[in-house]
């Protein structure tokens, strides 16, 4: 028989009301905004609780394949095996865009028995949280360039807005357009690009906010060009830092959904691991601390990306810690680590396994580097091998670290419990959270130590333009900021051929822009776009909808 799609899955649910999830979640009636029958934002001033009170289950993982190896998934089924234990638990997720979705690697709303439901909603708009972060972003950019038409007060040098557009979409032909053509009446010409919404800094802005005014805040100090003089201008003196935090006011609001086993979970924010900070709101995470004695988090790509940034920026900034680091690997991720061609991933491989586990290896050290202690999560494929099980789960064993076949795609929750169970022990164990580097260290000092001890490289190289663009930084005392790094997601250097374990590399970091709304650094390295390109036969070819709006095609 065929095997079922995701979206197939997803339709046999018999999907709960979401008033009632919310009651069971202990989420008071009136702080429910509903979206239809199966979506809710949450008033967060109405919830109450202590985040203290609760354990973060972060759930990372080895370097992927370009499928994903399931972390989503895990993240879900995680929850769904702690619901079983009868244990209070809520999931928090990133949104899903657009740009993968049309594109190659599908949504972000698990997959098999553990899956996020309404799945199609969730995939397609959900609550309008990008459109609203697309809009406050492309009305700064019509602000400024309104601005300059009208006489340039601020002084604003059109060649040097750092500023872009942003569409929620894979589009290449965007990366750099010039703004303004057509004469007078058309305002002053200037080149300008577009980047995914995913990277803009509003997307980081939201995530990291605590409320509507920190979001405001945030939002003034945002820096998006440079004067004539080479003097910064902030959002704070176009004076529209209201008019943005209003377009965001639903925006910023956490949105309720649930897990295909009906367990609670938060949905919000969504910037990509590999070019943003890639973990959902902060606003989200405390919500679920507030609510919940266990929440199952993630973040993007590897523990080199997204888990790197979880602690160095999300953490230090949400002044919280992870209790546990749950490190999701695949068979077919750690042959493709041991060299094995894309084509030839479904193949048993027992010697490649070999070759490829030192990169779960180096994903294991780094999260005990941060000072909590990893559980593996094997995501079992029905295609695996036992002998290839074996290797991997007796492998963990020697390194003396906890591993558990995990069936939560074919089984859901209960596929799950001893995930559950390995997690519970090390949540019972006090851990030692340690960030890599404090605030004062110097920008490039921090991407050295970064580069060094999470990615296991020899230093740095930084091109001329990013040595005279760290000056400034210094210049303008933004020095103190936590770095966000953009890098590959298939290696631990930034080269996406290096794979496995590479050694005596050094990361190359051609350009580093302050971010100080969201109040770090992005250092850019390799080749990494902030505006992707679509596939070949992209994933949007296999969609359809018909005359009653039922979809097919969404994974
Ligand atoms: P990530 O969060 O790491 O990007 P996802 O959880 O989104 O990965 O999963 C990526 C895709 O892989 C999804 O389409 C999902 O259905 C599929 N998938 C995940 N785990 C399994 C598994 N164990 N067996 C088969 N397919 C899986």
């Amino acid at each position: 028989m065929a095997q079922l799609t995701d979206q197939q899955i997803a339709a046999e649910v018999d999907i709960k009301g979401i008033e009632e999830i919310a009651e069971n979640a202990n989420i008071p009636h009136d702080a429910l905004e509903m979206y239809g029958k199966y979506k809710a934002k949450i008033d967060i001033h109405k919830i109450e609780g202590n985040e203290k009170d609760s354990k973060v289950v972060l759930v990372s993982a080895m370097n992927p394949t370009p499928a994903g190896e399931g972390k989503s998934t895990c993240t879900v089924g995680l929850a769904d095996a702690f619901n079983k234990l009868e244990k209070n638990v809520m999931v928090a997720l990133r949104e899903p865009s657009l740009g993968p979705v049309m594109g190659i690697k599908g949504g972000a709303t698990g997959g098999g028995r553990a899956q996020v439901l309404p799945m199609e909603e969730i995939n397609l708009h959900f609550n309008g949280d990008l459109h609203a972060i697309t809009t406050a972003n492309n009305a700064l950019s019509a602000f400024i360039d309104n601005h300059i038409h009208h006489g340039n007060k601020l002084n604003i040098d059109p060649r040097r807005v750092t500023w872009k557009r942003v569409l929620d979409m894979n589009d290449r032909a965007l990366r750099q357009v010039v703004v303004g053509l057509g004469g007078p009446s058309r305002g002053v010409p200037r080149e300008d690009g577009f980047d995914i919404t995913v990277a803009s800094e509003i997307m980081a802005v939201l995530c990291l906010a605590s409320d509507l005014i920190d979001l405001k805040d945030k939002l003034s100090k945002i820096v998006f060009g440079y004067t004539y003089d080479r003097e910064p201008v902030t959002v704070g003196q176009l004076e529209v830092e209201g008019a943005l935090a209003l377009l965001l006011k639903e925006a910023i609001k956490p949105n309720l959904v649930q897990t295909m086993e009906g367990t609670p979970a938060l949905i919000h924010g969504g910037p990509f691991a590999n070019i943003a900070h890639g973990c959902n709101s902060l606003i989200a995470t405390n919500t679920a601390r507030k609510l919940a004695d266990i929440v199952v988090t993630e973040c993007g790509f590897g523990s080199d990306l997204g888990g790197e940034k979880f602690m160095n920026i999300k953490a230090r900034k949400g002044e919280f810690a992870p209790d546990a680091i749950v490190l999701v690997a695949t068979i077919r991720a750690l042959k493709m680590n041991g060299g094995v061609a894309k084509s030839d991933l479904g193949e048993p491989n027992v010697n490649a396994l070999k070759e490829g586990i030192v990169n779960l290896e180096k994903h294991i050290e780094n999260a005990r580097k941060f000072g909590v202690e990893p559980i593996v999560a094997l995501n079992d494929f029905v295609t695996d091998t036992d002998e290839e099980r074996d290797f991997v789960l007796s492998w963990c064993k020697s390194k003396d670290v906890r591993v558990s076949l995990t069936k939560v795609w074919e089984l859901g929750g209960e596929g799950g419990v001893e995930l559950a169970e390995q997690v519970m022990e090390v949540l019972d164990e006090p851990q030692n959270f340690k960030q890599l580097y404090e605030n004062e260290l110097p920008i490039d000092q921090k991407i050295e130590k970064i580069v060094t001890e999470v990615y296991g490289g020899d230093g740095v190289i930084f091109t001329d333009k990013a040595k005279k663009q760290l000056a400034e930084i210094d210049r303008h005392g933004w020095g103190d900021f936590p770095v966000c790094m953009a890098k590959s997601q298939y290696s631990l250097s930034d080269d996406p051929s290096l794979l496995g374990r590479p050694t005596g590399f050094k990361v190359t970091v051609r350009e580093v822009i302050a971010k100080t709304g969201a109040g770090f650094v992005v250092a850019l390295t390799g080749d990494i776009m902030t505006m992707p390109g679509l596939p070949k036969v992209p994933s949007a070819v296999n969609m359809d909808v018909d005359s009653e709006g039922n979809s097919k095609g969404l994974f």
